[in-house]
């Protein structure tokens, strides 16, 4: 792959995002970063270095619809913006899906316990929309789809950390353009977000997540150019790190699953307790994804009491 990184700072406690300029039959642009001056001027700088100029960029291509990978599409008038649908959502932001949104989260706050005050702490401000580009997809990509202009390049729905995530696939080199999906330094958090058909059903973020390092690790892939840190080229090894990581919490937390039936939150406090207060969110979506493994493994039973759901030990 013809392939030039962009390293464009965030605000984010994540650091810095990567962005990839790949050069096929189309010059595409894989993320963008968030909506931040000091973003723009380092994907000018990155764009420049490789000899070409912002309104070079025929294509900008999605991995995931969080801001800092999805911010400036707004920076590119003579781009396409290509993603997966879900993408849409956040950049149009119509007011529909926005107070659906909101349901949605209210909803699941109420059934995992959490008190109505810290709505706002979870769902993002508007302020933190900010960050999000405007401008919507001209095209829609899924999985399986070729990425136009660039031919063997191909997209794996992979989510998880987010419902929008596409990961590429290039068939002659076994290289990947990553995203979230595995990082360096830290494990992407599975974190609760809306479904892909707008219903009220939660995604379980973790398991997804897992399934799709599980797809990752099937290909054998030589390298992954990640949305964050340096490239990765032990990928098999780093994805059994992750997924063994995963195993020592369930571990820890089946420890404070008993007889009497407790909440998410309850669960969140056993957990976390010195984070969940700093990262209620954060916090609360991974009680909610181990908690939704140990009930596929057999180990908890989940049932609704009152509107809540309390989990008990099998
Ligand atoms: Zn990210």
């Amino acid at each position: 792959m013809n392939i030039h990184k962009i390293i464009i700072p965030t605000p984010y406690p994540i650091g810095d995002v990567n962005a990839f300029l790949v050069k096929g039959d189309q010059l595409s642009l894989f993320d963008v970063g968030p909506k931040t001056e000091v973003a723009l001027d380092a994907l000018n700088k990155g764009i420049n270095e490789a000899g070409y100029k912002l309104e070079d960029i025929e294509q900008v291509v999605l991995t995931h619809h969080h801001p800092d990978h999805a911010g400036w599409v707004d920076a590119f008038p003579k781009a396409d913006i290509l993603g997966h649908e879900y993408n849409d959502h956040f950049l149009r932001r119509e007011p529909e899906f926005m107070s659906y949104r909101t349901n949605f989260y209210r909803n699941q706050l109420s059934l995992q316990a959490v008190p109505e005050k810290y709505l706002e702490k979870i769902v993002e401000s508007k302020e933190a929309l900010k960050l999000y580009g405007s401008t919507p997809l001209t095209k829609f990509i899924g999985d399986g789809d070729v990425v136009p202009g660039h031919p063997g390049l191909r997209a794996i729905y992979t989510p998880g950390h987010a419902q929008s995530h596409l990961i590429f696939l290039d068939e002659s080199t076994n290289e990947v353009i990553g995203g979230d999906l595995l990082l360096d330094k830290v494990a992407a958090n599975p974190l609760v977000e809306p479904p892909t058909d707008l219903s009220n059903r939660r995604p379980k973020a973790l398991i997804q997540q897992q399934e799709s390092l599980k797809l990752l690790r099937e290909l054998n892939v030589s390298k992954v150019y990640a949305g964050h840190g340096e490239e990765i080229v032990e990928v098999n090894d780093l994805i059994d790190k992750r997924l063994e990581k995963d195993q020592l919490r369930l571990k820890q937390l089946i420890k404070h699953v008993v007889n009497t039936p407790k909440t998410v939150i309850e669960l969140t406090m056993d957990l976390y307790p010195a984070h969940y207060r700093a990262e209620l969110g954060l916090t609360l979506s991974k009680t909610l994804g181990y908690l939704d493994c140990l009930v596929r493994d057999g180990l908890v039973s989940e049932e609704i009491v009152n509107d809540v759901i309390v989990y008990t030990r099998n």
